[in-house]
């Protein structure tokens, strides 16, 4: 890009330059020719042809006069000139008719360059002859050398500094996106800990920001995936073992009486229905995965699901000791939802609830206000950290490990809900205190509610 603006610039300087001293020249030598011709026209005597040899042979230019039949009179001194000799007939034509002539010449031995100017010599509309005044062009092609030579040496001084300019911009550019580019490598074979270090503040910082961000969510998925599996398994093995365990001891009948043999019976119905749980858990969260999950939506009554789900609990929270409120206000409107889905929903936030409650209650709000239906599920529980507030709708993310195994539970619920939740258009949020509660608000509008009546039929 540079070579192609430098290159037409340097010839067009050197053109002006060039045309500029040429015209000098051919402007003097032009006023000389034709003062000398203006004055052999006033006087012609045979005398005065010497002393203009003369005068020439020590002026800065040099001069040769023709007849009118075009043969070199005078010469003051020009070498490839000759005297006695004949200038070519077209040169003798254009003065005859009174033209000017304008040549350059090269001398055959030196290769130097001449300018010649000849103007008539006219007295009274007759043809005396002509005068032809040379000036040598050595100066100027040597003057126009040396400022080619300086255009030169600017130009390429300018390359190279712009090449230099041009590497270390584009080096400075570059290195941070090879530097981000093997880390994204790095981390893409599953070195999670690489982080690449911002350089600026430009989009290329944010770029790194982007880079640091995604391995930092990928390490935290591969780390909750493996304490997943680890608790998988654990939570699995559980009921397993129980189920070998009180199955054997009813087989081998070393049970001591038939209250010890239906208390046998209770555990093994239990754990059986805990593995199952943990099963469909686990089928929801790969359907959902795979974008499966099928909403049979219709108009329902959200107070009715409400109460239904607060029914199903009701047995865990008398085992507690909890109380749990269901407090409706507004107008009771209808809800195009997924019945089932909603009850499996509030099960899980109750279940929770009551589950990381000791003591107090479990306040369950239903607003049916202008545009939407809030529910709010309000315990008195241990509450949830600030600092683990973000992420406990992440799949296989448990407050506390140590909770897991005092509580029980997967770390799958709540990732479910929020799933369950959005699919209906809805949203889900939280707000806890470590001591004093945690509180899920659930917000579904009526307004898309409808449209999505609407776009059915
Ligand atoms: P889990 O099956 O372990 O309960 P969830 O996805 O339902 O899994 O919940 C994720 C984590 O959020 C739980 O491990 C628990 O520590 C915390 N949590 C959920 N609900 C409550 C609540 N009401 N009070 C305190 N902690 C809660």
């Amino acid at each position: 890009m540079f070579l192609i603006v430098l290159l037409p610039v340097g010839f067009v300087i050197d053109r002006i330059f060039s045309g500029f001293y040429i015209n000098e020249v051919r402007n003097q030598i032009e006023q000389s020719s034709s003062h000398y011709a203006q004055m052999l026209s006033n006087m012609m005597p045979p005398n005065i042809l010497p002393m203009i040899e003369m005068m020439a042979g020590v002026s800065q230019f040099k001069l040769y006069i023709v007849d009118n039949h075009g043969v070199i009179i005078v010469n003051s001194g020009i070498t490839n000139v000759i005297k006695g000799k004949t200038v070519p007939t077209e040169e003798i034509s254009a003065l005859t008719q009174g033209e000017t002539i304008e040549k350059v010449s090269i001398d055959s031995n030196t290769g130097e360059r001449y300018l010649v100017y000849g103007t008539p010599i006219l007295k009274r509309q007759s043809f005396y002859g002509g005068v032809y005044v040379i000036a040598s062009l050595e100066g100027i092609d040597q003057s126009l050398q040396k400022v080619r030579t300086m255009l030169l040496l600017a130009g390429s001084g300018t390359f190279f500094l712009a090449l230099g300019f041009t590497y270390i911009i584009s080096k400075k550019l570059s290195d941070p996106l090879i530097q981000m580019e093997k880390a994204a490598r790095r981390i893409a074979k599953g070195d999670l800990d690489t982080r690449v270090r911002p350089t600026s503040k430009d989009e290329i910082g944010s770029l790194s920001y982007a880079i640091n961000d995604l391995a930092s969510d990928l390490q935290r998925y591969r780390d909750n995936q493996r304490e997943f599996f680890a608790n998988i398994s654990h939570e699995l093995r559980t009921p397993i073992t129980y189920l070998e365990g009180y199955s054997k001891v009813l087989k081998e009948k070393l049970y001591q009486s038939p209250e010890e043999k239906e208390k046998y019976l209770d555990i093994i119905h239990e754990e059986a229905g805990r593995l199952s749980r943990m099963i469909g858990e686990l089928f929801d969260l790969s359907k959902m995965d795979e974008g499966k999950i099928l909403l049979h939506q219709e108009w329902i009554d959200m107070t009715e699901v409400l109460e239904g789900a607060i029914e199903k609990t009701s047995i865990q929270a008398k085992e507690k000791g909890l109380n749990v409120h269901l407090q409706v206000f507004g107008e009771a409107a209808l809800a195009y939802c997924d019945g089932n889905r909603l009850t499996q929903v509030f099960i899980n936030l109750l279940d929770n609830a009551i589950r990381y409650t000791e003591t107090g209650t479990v306040t369950v709000d239903l607003w049916y206000v202008k545009d939407e239906i809030k529910i709010t599920i309000k315990d008195t529980g241990i509450g949830i950290p600030e600092t683990e507030l973000p992420y406990i709708f992440d799949r296989f993310y448990r407050v506390e490990k140590s909770r897991s195994r005092q509580y029980g539970g997967t770390g799958l619920g709540l990732a479910i809900v929020k799933n369950l939740v959005e699919l209906q258009g809805g949203k889900i949020g939280v707000t806890s205190s470590v001591g004093e509660g945690t509180c899920f608000e659930l917000t579904f509008h009526r307004t898309a509610v409808e449209n999505k009546e609407e776009e059915k039929r």
